[in-house]
């Protein structure tokens, strides 16, 4: 295995307290590290690297651990610029329109739908994005949900099943239920680590949580780990059957009542917030400030789709929670990195530690605090720094 030396970093973010600066992200400044392989086999001060055979000057710039982008629904076909146009004219979003991209995405085959998935992955790791997860929910069928997942696990092993994404129009909605957490689960769970449901019962295509409750469970019983989208669009139930279930994360987190910020404090589900969604919606952003004064651990993340997020860009979400939900650049960046990996439950990525996944992103700015103060500036790109692996992430 060849080792490569990485100098030059003027910033290293590491998210490990216990080297650098002794803040949450470990920061280092004049910096270098060796990889060997996929591993990183030396972090340090610069002046104290080891020699090894290649070498890799960054001058000056940062260097970030990749993002962990813990919400997306990348498997799908088509688009929905129609509506956005439509709700940027007034009109209001409600979970309806999921079912014109259902239709766009049973229509095509199965190669199409490949290219058009690896197109959107490659897309975020030309912004910095290292890992992400991928949900299915653009099928609704027992067959094009188990193809959504085995495509999907192509490109990811974070993948998640989301049968129970919203009722296809025209089903009966315990019947649909019956079947997701039946024959659904039983196709789709092979090619899944984690299960899914839109709770929201102020919309009338989502789940509540009587119905959100018999999807995980059945799930929890396939072996699968349990995310929940929750309190998106009105106070509801989602969060605390979230917490009470001992779910990875609970998604969205925007209308919250008192017993849902103590339940979050007191559980180890995180809060992932995807204020994508709020900016393309124009609606209001979850309160992050009062999540994180209470202690409870938040992840940021694209909830990348066509209806309500059609953004695959982390640090657009990074600036978003800096501008708009008052996280400081410095808990906005954690929240895209580590948090990301403790809502997927994963210790090998969103840290940067000697023996951890060589996942670096690399910034054209000599400091991440340019991730917010740039928006809208592509200076971020995951770097392949070794072997096949990283040409996929
Ligand atoms: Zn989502």
């Amino acid at each position: 295995v060849t080792a490569t030396l990485v100098t030059g970093i003027g910033e290293l973010v590491t998210n490990n307290p216990e080297i650098g600066d002794g803040s949450s992200l470990g920061v280092l400044h004049n910096a270098a590290l060796v990889v060997e392989g996929d591993a990183l086999a030396w972090i340090g001060p610069a002046t104290r690297a080891p020699a090894v055979d290649a070498r890799v000057d960054l001058h000056g710039r940062a260097v970030v651990p990749g993002f962990v982008d813990s919400h997306t629904h990348l498997v799908f076909a088509g688009d929905r610029a129609a509506e956005f146009a439509a709700r940027m004219a007034g009109a209001p979003y409600d979970g309806g329109g999921i079912a014109a991209t259902v239709a766009a995405t049973r229509d095509v085959a199965d190669d199409t739908l490949r290219k058009l998935l690896a197109r959107r992955v490659a897309e975020m790791r030309a912004q910095g994005t290292t890992t992400v997860e991928i949900k299915s929910g653009y099928g609704l069928t027992v067959a094009t949900e188990e193809r959504a997942l085995r495509l999907a696990s192509e490109a990811t092993p974070e993948t998640t099943f989301l049968g129970a994404h919203v009722v296809p129009p025209g089903a009966d909605r315990a019947d649909y239920v019956a079947v997701v957490s039946g024959e659904m689960l039983a196709a789709c769970a092979p090619h899944a680590r984690w299960v899914d449901v839109f709770c929201e019962p102020a919309s009338p295509h989502a789940f509540d949580a009587d119905e959100a409750r018999a999807v995980l469970e059945a799930g929890r019983a396939a072996g699968l780990g349990l995310r929940v989208h929750g309190n998106q669009l009105a106070p509801g139930p989602g969060v605390r059957l979230a917490v009470e279930l001992g779910a990875a994360s609970v998604d969205h987190c925007t209308y919250l009542a008192a017993a849902d910020v103590d339940a979050l404090a007191g559980g180890d589900t995180v809060a992932t917030l995807l204020p994508g969604v709020e900016f393309s919606t124009r609606s209001p952003y979850p309160d992050a400030r009062r999540l994180l004064d209470a202690g409870v651990t938040v992840a940021l993340a694209t909830d990348c789709n066509p209806g309500t997020s059609y953004t695959s860009s982390m640090p657009l979400v990074i600036a978003l929670a800096v501008r708009e939900m008052r996280m400081t650049p410095a808990e906005a960046l954690w929240s895209a990195t580590a948090g990301g990996a403790l809502a997927l439950r994963r210790t090998d990525v969103g840290v940067l530690a000697r023996g951890q996944r060589a996942d670096l992103t690399v910034l054209d700015a000599p400091s991440y605090v340019h991730l917010a103060y740039r928006p809208g500036v592509p200076i971020a790109r995951a770097i392949p720094l070794s072997g096949p692996h990283h040409a996929h992430g």
